[in-house]
């Protein structure tokens, strides 16, 4: 964890993300109802485990600067080491999500972390919000990205970055389903 680094005003991972555990479950792109405008948890000192041990990779990559905050920069970054191809041996995995704006990964900065990432051989992946209630659409950048990556072409990755978005434009989103019930916080109380 980056020392002094806090949420502030973002909610972004209780907006954007799935929960699907025995403790609390919500879709992706739905708020918690506990999530409260102007940042923090409405149930802060009695929240769930999986939100009390989630911190997103802006807290834990020093090397992001403040315009990485996911409210801030529209890209939400979590470490991850699940679903990974084996092909992949390094650990942790970065996935990137692309909250709204899809032109976000022919950005500089956004093409200076994937040809970081990518080169130093991180399992990298593309997330892309889908519709409201649906999991992303989700693709590796590391064999599309590799050659030009190496070379510190950030043109290049750029331009895969474009056609893998354009390749996507037609992906079509699968709405949530969960293994657990009992505490939907995407649903009004009651
Ligand atoms: S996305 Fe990151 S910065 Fe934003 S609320 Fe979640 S943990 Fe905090
Ligand atoms: S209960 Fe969890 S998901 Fe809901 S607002 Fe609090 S921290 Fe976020």
């Amino acid at each position: 964890m980056v020392p002094d680094r806090e949420c502030g005003a973002c909610t972004v991972c209780c907006v954007a993300l799935p929960i699907d555990s025995e403790e609390i479950q919500k879709a992706p792109g739905i708020a918690c109802r506990h999530c409260q405008s102007g940042g923090g948890c409405g149930v802060y000192e009695t929240r769930p485990n999986v939100c009390r041990i989630y911190h997103c990779g802006w807290r834990q990559m020093r090397e992001l600067d403040e315009m990485w905050r996911p409210d801030l920069s529209d890209v939400l970054i979590e470490l991850h080491n699940d679903a990974i191809p084996v092909a992949y041996t390094r650990r942790p995995a970065v996935r990137l999500y692309v909250l709204s704006d899809p032109q976000i990964v022919l950005k500089r900065g956004f093409v200076s972390l994937v040809v970081r990432l990518v080169a130093n051989n991180i399992p990298t992946s593309l997330s892309v919000m889908g519709p409201r209630g649906c999991y992303p659409a989700v693709t590796f950048l590391n064999d599309l990205t590799r050659v030009a990556s190496y070379a510190g072409d950030e043109r290049g990755v750029s331009r895969a970055m474009g056609e893998m978005m354009a390749a996507l434009a037609g992906y079509e989103y699968s709405p949530a389903v969960f293994k657990h019930s009992g505490n939907r916080t995407d649903l009004p109380e009651g």
